[in-house]
């Protein structure tokens, strides 16, 4: 209904070449099928020249919509072309040779050419493509010119990119010293000696001085530098567990328990006695322990019984530079905390600079730096996105292998999923190019990974063999491995994102910041001199991520604050306060699952919803479980919900087998649904007294169940402590699904046309998940879901069939009959 904005759209430059609107049709149908054509081939390679640039120039400029849909364009067919190349590459395997220095100088000057042409095009004074090629090559000739000293400025042009300088060159003696350790002594021997060459051994003294003086301190150190394993045990040695325990916090789950199992080794004693940690459902500590490794989140959880924190001494939030969700309104609750007890000591620690930031808020606290060991790192990059990076990455790693000198090399991938398929590729790869699978070793390594599979990921890797670590974005600076020489970073990490509007959580693939950039290059300088691949062009990142507070969902938050006695959670002293719509859309919740009253004051049903250290919903579901008397099975459904996704696996050559297996938990075609199919799973599993070979033959995850099992008995614990009868009616499922709705009555969903549902309250169309029960099922006309994931759609994962007159029953402030 618009010709003439049709018409504009139509109108599509390639640099100066003007395309017929027949032409660009040609193009953009086959953009749309995703391979080019022999003809089509022949344009698009026409046209490489101006796109390239204008891929090059559109990166470093703020574009109008119009102009970014047109950059997309042109981008893709430029990824066709390249696939196309690829395909035509019969061997399978092409080393990535394009990629390109960063700080070369070549690179920057491309970069002038090219926006000084775009600048012409766009005042009108056009130039001629002859002028424009001439002008181009001159250019080219004169930068390969001096391209040879890299420092150099050319022209007064200034680097875009990192410069090298600056950078610490250091013998290294020390570290060689390190590596040469004596065959003869233990694990636990070496363990020792080694931190004595650790950056921070220097600093010790000094570092207890102004601990001893500073009831807050900030500690800034490069990765690797001894901060976390260090510090407790310093404290400890100066006496400080005499009069409370050593709480350092961490993040993630695997550094947590890595790190305490390498202060145990380190301080010679057995892991859970004088050194443990804690994490959820997870706590390895005794009335011996001195030195406690937690996650962020568990300590929050213990100022729930402990509001002075009485039995700690000194508390450490380390890596504050994350600024988890936790971490942040931990920041706030031990600042108060500090205020009435002056005998705590505070230890902020940080691997970047941001430490005035903290400082600041920490009434201007000191901040101490450690002045870390750091090689010069080579940052070499790609100049576009590649469609496959996964592909690239494995490229890279053979040609790092078959190029390089010794030293491992250190991938960094989103999740457990993707290293998985890494590996299987990089196994797939050795195979055909013959390369022995002693001469890479490859170590994954995630928060899932099984605590054995851990510690191999520290192993140095044989004479002769290079180490290939698989990482998540754990070792960003969390985990430091030594020996690693050379980084591989697609730059992309998972990170957790809120919509406030719909209520919807997802875990989102997305770029890393500039900081997470810079700290993972850092990571292959630690040793010796590195080099690092980037997969992507640096400039295009942001500065530093959002704050998890600032897209969060609050709700679990909110309810603990409350629950500390904190009133007024809008004027809470956050260090960046989170949106108010997102703490408006906590509140609402906490209210419609009855934990809050009309004041905002936490009610008794949020009293008992606190104790159960899982999201609002699944704690209301669990409290809710007793009025329809079926707490047990309520309890084994929540507790199979929170091991995640992990409950069946599907073989690749077995799948059907896989799915047949699955099926016979939803025998009952009344009452469909991948929850009570999950509480039919673990029923099956206690009456073969836990069999693993039962779960072998059933494909089901045998690690998955005794995690599963685990957090039951913790649940069951925490029912009994708030009074909460076990009961059981298994064959009630009315009376289940009622409890399940209890907790996630927001998350129902009924039947379109379609085949496709559309949630009850909310304006938003979302699909059963292929991995369901139902999937494929004959449909059930209303659901309850237990989350929503986004991949290509928004789908359901876990849902059950339910009863619209169940939600006016359950949740009559909420929902309405309509007429
Ligand atoms: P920082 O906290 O400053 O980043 P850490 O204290 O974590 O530094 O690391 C200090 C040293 O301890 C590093 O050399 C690292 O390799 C080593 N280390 C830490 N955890 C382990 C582990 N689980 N196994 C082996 N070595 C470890
Ligand atoms: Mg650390």
């Amino acid at each position: 209904d618009d010709p003439k904005g049709e018409e504009k759209k139509a109108k599509l430059s390639f640099g100066d070449k003007v395309l017929s609107s027949y032409e660009i049709e040609i193009l953009r149908n086959a953009s749309r099928r995703g391979y080019l054509k022999d003809r089509e081939k022949k344009m698009v390679e026409a046209l490489r020249a101006e796109i390239e640039d204008e891929i090059m120039l559109f990166h470093g400029l703020k574009l109008t919509e119009r102009e970014v849909i047109d950059f997309r364009f042109k981008r893709d067919l430029y990824e066709l072309l390249k696939k196309t190349e690829y395909d035509d590459d019969v061997e399978g395997y092409r080393i990535p040779d394009a990629y390109d220095r960063e700080g070369c100088i070549d690179q920057k000057k491309r970069f002038a050419v090219a926006e000084q042409r775009y600048s012409e095009r766009k005042s009108g004074r056009g130039v001629t493509e002859q002028e424009a090629w001439e002008d181009h090559q001159a250019q080219k000739a004169r930068v390969s010119f001096g391209a040879k000293d890299k420092q150099k400025v050319v022209d007064g042009y200034e680097f875009v990119f990192d410069d090298l300088t600056g950078l610490v060159e250091e013998s290294c003696e020390a570290e060689t010293a390190k590596h040469r350790g004596c065959s003869s002594k233990t694990v636990a021997e070496k363990a020792r000696e080694e931190r004595e060459f650790l950056p921070i051994h220097g600093y010790r003294d000094e570092l207890l001085k102004l601990i001893a003086k500073n009831q807050v301190l900030v500690i800034v150190g490069e990765t690797g530098s001894g901060k976390t394993t260090q510090i407790p045990q310093y404290l400890q040695e100066a006496g400080y567990t005499k009069r409370g325990k050593i709480g350092c916090t961490q993040p993630r789950r695997v550094a947590a328990m890595s790190v305490a199992s390498r202060v145990a080794q380190e301080v010679g004693v057995k892991l859970g006695h004088e050194v443990g940690y804690s994490i959820r459902f997870e706590d390895c500590t005794s009335d011996k322990t001195v030195i406690k490794y937690m996650t962020d989140g568990m300590l929050l959880r213990e100022l729930l019984t402990e509001p002075k924190l009485d039995s700690y001494s000194v508390i450490i939030i380390d890596e504050a530079h994350e600024r988890t969700l936790s971490t942040d309104i931990l920041f706030a609750l031990v600042k108060d905390v500090a205020k009435v007890r002056p005998d705590l000591r505070l230890i902020i620690s940080s691997a970047t600079l941001e430490a005035k930031k903290f400082s600041e808020y920490f009434d201007s606290a000191r901040i101490y730096l450690i002045p870390g060991r750091r090689y010069p790192v080579e940052k070499l990059y790609r100049r576009w996105p590649d469609a496959d990076y996964l592909e690239t990455v494995i490229r890279t790693v053979f040609q790092i292998h078959q190029t390089e000198p010794t030293g491992d090399v250190l991938v960094f991938l989103t999740g457990q999923e993707e290293i998985e398929r890494a590996e299987t590729n990089l196994k797939g790869r050795m195979m055909d190019l013959g390369t022995k699978s002693s001469e890479i070793i490859i170590c994954p390594i995630y928060s899932n990974l099984p605590t054995e599979l851990q510690a191999k990921v520290f192993e140095p890797a044989p004479k002769g063999s290079r180490k290939v670590v698989l990482a998540t974005n754990i070792a960003e600076t969390s985990l430091t491995i030594e020996g690693i020489r050379y980084v591989i970073d697609p730059g992309y990490c998972k990170i957790n994102s809120y919509n406030p509007r719909t209520g919807m959580e997802s875990l989102l693939v997305s770029p890393i910041s500039k900081a997470s950039a810079e700290q993972r290059a850092g990571r292959s300088g630690r040793t010796g001199p590195g080099k690092c691949f980037r997969l992507y062009d640096v400039k295009n990142l942001e500065p530093t991520t959002i704050p998890e507070i600032q897209r969060a969902n609050l709700a679990s938050v909110v309810l603990t604050l409350k629950s500390l006695g904190i009133h007024d959670v809008l004027n809470f002293d956050f260090m960046d306060p989170p949106p108010e719509t997102a703490l408006l859309k906590a509140f609402e919740l906490l209210y419609a699952l009855g934990a809050l009253d009309g004041k905002g004051e936490i009610t008794k049903v949020g009293e008992r919803m606190v104790e159960f250290p899982v999201d609002p919903m699944l704690s209301k579901m669990i409290v809710g479980s007793e009025k329809y008397k079926c707490s047990k099975e309520i309890i084994t459904i929540a507790a199979m919900l929170s091991v995640g996704n992990s409950v069946f696996y599907r073989p690749k050559n077995q799948q059907l087998l896989a799915d047949n297996a699955r099926m016979n938990f939803y025998v009952d075609t009344e009452n469909v649904g991948d929850h009570i199919a999950l509480l039919r799973v673990y029923n099956s599993w206690k009456e073969t007294n836990y069999s693993t070979q039962w779960c072998y033959e059933n494909f089901i995850q045998s690690k998955s169940m005794k995690r599963a099992r685990d957090i039951r008995d913790q649940l069951l614990g925490l029912l009994n402590k708030i009074g909460i009868e076990l009961t059981s009616n298994p064959n009630d499922f009315d009376a289940i699904k009622k409890a399940i709705l209890a907790g996630f009555f927001p998350h129902s969903a009924k039947l379109q046309k379609n085949g496709s549902y559309r949630r009850v309250k909310e304006p938003q169309t979302v699909y059963v998940h292929p991995n369901s029960g139902l999937f494929g099922a004959s449909p059930s006309k209303w659901l309850v879901y237990h989350e929503l994931v986004l991949t290509t759609k928004e789908y359901m994962r876990h849902a059950t069939e339910m009863k619209p007159e169940w939600l006016i029953e359950i949740a009559p402030h909420y929902y309405k009959l309509k007429d």
